[in-house]
C-alpha cells in the first residue's frame, strides 16, 4: 500500500513550528517582550494569570502597527526587521525571522490591539488557533498590547507538560530581570494574579540596573578592547553555585547561554575555583553585529562568535582585573538567597549552592547554618535570633567599598588589633567595633601562593639546592605519578628524582619559599596521574601545582605563631593581590558585626 503525500494546510505547519519557539508561557513572553523592545518601547508591562497559563499580556508604548502591519503581523515570515539574508550580519533587532507572532496564534487565542503615532484610531485583532476572528477600529493609546489566552488549547499534548504556574511565574521574572541588564532605559514591570513581582525603573546604566537585580556587593567590570565591550558584575568565589545558574550572559542585547563566555569567566577568576563551581553574576558583551551568528538556535538562547579566541580573552581579563580587587574581609552578616536577586526580586532559589563556605561563620554553636538551597525553610533549633541574619544576604563587600572614596576605608590587615590564636588556626583581631578572624593557613597559604606566581612571572624563580637531599618513601603507584610530573615540578623550581621504584630524592626547592612539607607536597602530587592533554593546559596544571606547593609551604594548623609573626603575615597580606581569598577561593578573613556578637548573646533583643 503507498503512502498519500499531502502538503499540510497553513495552520497545521504553524503549529508544528509553534513547537520550536514556543515551548511553554516563559517562552511567549520572552518573544513578545523581544518585539517590545524591537518597536522601540520605554515601558513595557506584563501580566500573567495562573503563570501565563490561563492569559498572559504584554502591553508596550512603542510605534505600534498600521491596520493593514496588524493582520500581516501573524503571517509565518512576516517581519518588518529584515529583508535580505544580509540583513542578519548586521541586525540590530531582537526578532528577524517572522515566526513568533504565527506561532503563537497557532496555538491560542490571540487579541492584538495598537496604534501608531500617525493614525487617530487604533486597531485590534483577534485570532483563535491561526485563524482571524475579527478586526476592528477601537480607540487605544500609541503602543501595542498583545493578550494570550488559552496557551495550548488545541494542542493538549502540550498542555500536559506545562510547569506549575509557580514554577512559570518564577522563570518570567527572572528572564525578564536579567534580560534587563541589557537595556537600563526601559522600565520593566511584571504582574502575577494581580500582585507586582518585579518593578525596575529606567535606569541610567547597566551597573545600576545590576544593582537592582543583584546584591550590591558583587564587583564591577568593564573593559574595552579590539571593538569587545564587556561590562558587568560578579560575586566573591565563596558564592560560588555548584552549576552555572548564577551567572547571566547578555550578547548584543540578548540573554543567552554561552559555554566560551562561561569558561571565560571561570578563568578570570584565576585558581579560585573548584572543577565544578560557577561564580554568580552577570557579564554583558557588546560587539560588532556581524561578529555574532544570532541565527544558531529556535529561540535564539545561544549564538556564535566569529572572533570567539578575541571575545574569550577580554571576558577573562575583565573578570581577573575585577577579581584581583579582592581585599575585604567575607562578611558574616550571613545569607539570604536568593544568589540572583535583590531584596525586591525574590527569585527562586538556585539549588547546589555551596554552604559549606558561609558556614566558616559561627555556626555550630548557634544552630545549623542549612544548605542554601533549604534557606527560606530554615529555622535554626537554637537560637531564634539566627534565623533573621540567616534570611539576610551575604555581604562580602559593603556596597560602599565599590565607590572609592565612599564610607569606610579600604581595609588593611595591618590594622588589625590582634588578641590571639584561637581552636589552633584562627588568628582572632579586632577592628573598629568588629570582631575580625583571620584563618592563618589560607592566608599563608595565599602569601606563597602569589610569591612563587610572582617570580615566575617575572623569571625571578630559582632552586635552591638543598645541602642533603631529602628522600620520601612512596609506593611505587606514587613514584610513576611523580616522575610523570617532574617537568612541572621542574617548572617551579622544584626538583626531585627517582631513586628507586619506592623513593624519590628531592634536591631542590623554590627559594622563595622555605619549609616545605615534601613528604605531603610530594604524595599530594602523586595521588592523581597527570592527565593527557596537560600540555594543551600547561599553565593550568601548573598553577594547580603552585597552589600545592604553597598549601604545603604553609603554617599549618597547631603551629604556634608569634605576635611578631602574625604582623609579619597581616603586612605581606596588604600587599598581596587577591588577599580576601586562598588560592582554592576559601575566604581568607571574615567579619562579624558587634550586632552579630550581641544577638549570640540574645543581647540584640
Ligand atoms: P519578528 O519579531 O521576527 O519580526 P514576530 O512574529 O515576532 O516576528 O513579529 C512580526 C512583526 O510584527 C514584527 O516584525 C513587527 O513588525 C510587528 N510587531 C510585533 N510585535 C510588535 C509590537 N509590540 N510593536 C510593534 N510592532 C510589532
Ligand atoms: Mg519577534
Amino acid at each position: 500500500m503507498g503512502v498519500k503525500i499531502k502538503v499540510l494546510p497553513d495552520t497545521v505547519i504553524n503549529q508544528i513550528a509553534a513547537g520550536e519557539v514556543v515551548e511553554r508561557p516563559a517562552s511567549v513572553v520572552r518573544e513578545l517582550v523581544d518585539n517590545a523592545v524591537d518597536a522601540g518601547a520605554t515601558d513595557i508591562f506584563v501580566a500573567l494569570e495562573s503563570g501565563g497559563h490561563s492569559r498572559i499580556r504584554v502591553r508596550d508604548n512603542g510605534c505600534g502597527m498600521a491596520r493593514d502591519e496588524a493582520v500581516l503581523a501573524f503571517e509565518r515570515h512576516a517581519t518588518s526587521k529584515v529583508s535580505s539574508i544580509e540583513d542578519l550580519t548586521h541586525l540590530g533587532t531582537l526578532g528577524f525571522r517572522g515566526e513568533a507572532l504565527a506561532s503563537i496564534a497557532a496555538v491560542s487565542k490571540v487579541k492584538l490591539t495598537t496604534r501608531t503615532r500617525e493614525s487617530d484610531v487604533g486597531v485590534q485583532v483577534t485570532m483563535r488557533g491561526g485563524k482571524l476572528v475579527n478586526v476592528q477600529s477601537i480607540a487605544w493609546n500609541e503602543g501595542t498590547e498583545i493578550e494570550i489566552e488559552h496557551l495550548f488549547f488545541n494542542t493538549p499534548a502540550r498542555r500536559k507538560f506545562l510547569k506549575s504556574p509557580r514554577a512559570e511565574v518564577s522563570r518570567i521574572r527572572s528572564w525578564l530581570a536579567h534580560s534587563s541588564l541589557a537595556r537600563p532605559s526601559i522600565r520593566y514591570r511584571l504582574v502575577s494574579d494581580g500582585d507586582e513581582v518585579l518593578n525596575l525603573s529606567a535606569v541610567d546604566s547597566r551597573i545600576e540596573r545590576g544593582k537592582q537585580i543583584f546584591p550590591p556587593e558583587l564587583m564591577p567590570l568593564s573593559l574595552d578592547e579590539g571593538g569587545i565591550h564587556v561590562e558587568g558584575m560578579v560575586g566573591h568565589p565563596g558564592q560560588a553555585l555548584s552549576d552555572s545558574s548564577g551567572l547571566v550572559i547578555v550578547i548584543n542585547g540578548r540573554l543567552v547561554s554561552d559555554k566560551i563566555i562561561v569558561r571565560a569567566v571561570r578563568e578570570g577568576y584565576d585558581s579560585m575555583l573548584k572543577d565544578r563551581e560557577f561564580p554568580i553574576g552577570y557579564i554583558v558583551v557588546d560587539l560588532p553585529a556581524e561578529d555574532v551568528d544570532v541565527n544558531v538556535h529556535p529561540q535564539k538562547s545561544e549564538v556564535r562568535f566569529r572572533r570567539s579566541d578575541q571575545v574569550f580573552a577580554v571576558v577573562r581579563g575583565a573578570v581577573l582585573s575585577a577579581i584581583r580587587s579582592i581585599r575585604k574581609p567575607m562578611s558574616t552578616e550571613p545569607l539570604s538567597l536568593p544568589p540572583v536577586a535583590s531584596p525586591h526580586i525574590p527569585v527562586q532559589p538556585a539549588t547546589g549552592l555551596r554552604a559549606d563556605r558561609y558556614v566558616a561563620s559561627p555556626a555550630p554553636e548557634f544552630g545549623r547554618l542549612a544548605a542554601l538551597s533549604d534557606v527560606e525553610e530554615v529555622r535554626p533549633v537554637s537560637a531564634p535570633s539566627i534565623s533573621d541574619t540567616v534570611a539576610r544576604q551575604p555581604s562580602f563587600f559593603s556596597s560602599t567599598d565599590l565607590v572609592p572614596g565612599a564610607g569606610r576605608r579600604a581595609f588593611r590587615f595591618s590594622d588589625l588589633r590582634y588578641v590571639g590564636q584561637i581552636l589552633e588556626c584562627y588568628l582572632v583581631c579586632e577592628l573598629e567595633e568588629r570582631l575580625v578572624v583571620v584563618d592563618m593557613h589560607a592566608a599563608h597559604e595565599r602569601v606563597n601562593y602569589n610569591k612563587i606566581r610572582t617570580a615566575r612571572a617575572e623569571h625571578k624563580l630559582r632552586v635552591q639546592k638543598l645541602l642533603i637531599p631529602e628522600v620520601v618513601r612512596l609506593t611505587s603507584e606514587q613514584v610513576t605519578h611523580l616522575m610523570e610530573q617532574r617537568e612541572l615540578l621542574g617548572e617551579l623550581a622544584f626538583e626531585v628524582s627517582e631513586v628507586d621504584h619506592e623513593r624519590v630524592a628531592v634536591s631542590g626547592v623554590p627559594s622563595v619559599l622555605s619549609h616545605i612539607n615534601c613528604t605531603a607536597l610530594l604524595k599530594d602530587c602523586a595521588a592523581e596521574p597527570v592527565s593527557a592533554g596537560w600540555r594543551e593546559r600547561l599553565e593550568e596544571r601548573i598553577d594547580h601545582i603552585a597552589a600545592r606547593l604553597a598549601c604545603h609551604a604553609s603554617v599549618r594548623s597547631g603551629d604556634l605563631l608569634s605576635r611578631h609573626e602574625v604582623y609579619a603575615l597581616f603586612s605581606e597580606l596588604d600587599e598581596a593581590e587577591l588577599s580576601g581569598a586562598c588560592p582554592h577561593g576559601r575566604p581568607v578573613v571574615t567579619e562579624f558585626s558587634r550586632e552579630a556578637v550581641e544577638s549570640w548573646f540574645g543581647r540584640d533583643r
